[in-house]
């Protein structure tokens, strides 16, 4: 059986779908990666290369073999209750945290109303390309790859999306070329809104890391959050308590600004695994504010977020 290029013979937009193509008597046998397409997107991709090829005089029949992902890469998406709690931050220290431990890791920001990573990462007002397509993720400092709303709107624009919008943005931020990373962050807006949706349905993460600062309301949001991921079989890695502790810069006198331990009793009530607790630090806000990530260093503010990614790491190799 002969091995046709697919980039001749089929629109690029097509072509870029399909890993191989043979025509062997008349039979066209098209192999598509599938990865991230709703049932709709796969039964047009299906039908629009059988007609395509049927067209051909070389063709009497078309078979489209549709694959999942081409490879495989896990998602973990990182969600919060609500806005303001550090999940931004969160994510990208632990985006940095896990690559040091080996993982090839990508980010996506998908909190398509606030979108943070691009000014965290330093690099905002960069835009990313597209290629066939598709988006290029853009290149950071800390040699992790991120894809942000931030990267293709002006800053500070609002983003009056309505549902589907919010969650087509989403798809083309995940179903980007990501080439060899295997683990994708995904840091997702506040809440169990459309984006959260579009991800379970479109793209089932692995796993679910929930942050959380300790007051009381935070948490019931968290937990809110929590049930989505649960209902939709997503299993949660764990809860991070953020913003804990406060040091006095002036006399080092430890306080507690927003209560201690509320998240660490929540997970225990509702049996999930407590991953740990970031404090309440001055530099974590003035590094995400400079482009300068605290997990990137090896001081006393980056250990918590490696403590973390060791035991998201420990999980991931829990589960293969
Ligand atoms: P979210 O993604 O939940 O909206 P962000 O990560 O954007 O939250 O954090 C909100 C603000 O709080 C940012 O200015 C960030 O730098 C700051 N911040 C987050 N975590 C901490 C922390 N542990 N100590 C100090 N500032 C923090």
């Amino acid at each position: 059986m002969s091995s046709t290029d697919p980039k001749t013979l089929l629109p690029p937009s097509l072509a870029a779908r399909v890993s191989a193509l043979t025509i062997k008597n008349g039979r066209a046998i098209a192999v598509v990666d599938a990865a991230g397409l709703g049932t709709k997107d796969r039964a047009d991709i299906e039908r629009a290369i059988s007609d395509t090829l049927g067209q051909r005089e070389d063709v009497s029949e078309t078979r489209v073999v549709l694959t999942a992902e081409r490879r495989q890469r896990r998602l973990i998406a990182v969600g919060s209750g609500k806005g303001g709690v550090g999940k931004s931050t969160l994510t990208a220290n632990l985006a940095v945290a896990l690559a040091q431990l080996g993982h090839k890791v990508g980010l996506v920001d998908a909190d398509v109303y606030g979108p943070s990573q691009p000014v965290i990462f330093g690099n905002q007002g960069q835009k990313p390309v597209a290629r066939d397509e598709k988006l290029v993720p853009v290149d950071s400092d800390t040699g992790i790859p991120v894809l942000s709303m931030g990267h293709l709107v002006e800053p500070g624009r609002a983003l009056a999306w309505r549902g589907p919008m919010a969650g087509n943005a989403l798809s083309q931020l995940i179903d980007a070329h990501w080439d060899d990373v295997d683990t994708l962050l995904v840091d997702l807006p506040p809440g169990t809104g459309d984006v959260q949706l579009t991800m379970l349905q479109r793209f089932k993460p692995m796993g679910a890391v929930l942050v959380s600062t300790p007051q009381d309301l935070a948490l019931i949001d968290a937990a809110r959050a929590g049930q989505l991921f649960d209902q939709a079989g997503v299993p949660i890695i764990g809860l991070v308590e953020n913003m804990a502790g406060y040091a006095c810069p002036h006399c080092g006198e430890m306080s507690d600004p927003f209560g201690k331990g509320g998240v660490e009793t929540a997970a225990q009530r509702l049996d999930l695994p407590f991953l740990g607790r970031i404090p309440l630090d001055l530099a974590i806000r003035e590094g995400s504010d400079k482009g300068t990530l605290p997990a990137a260093g090896d001081d006393l503010l980056a250990q918590p977020f490696h403590d973390i990614a060791a035991k998201i790491h420990a999980w991931i190799g829990a589960q293969s």
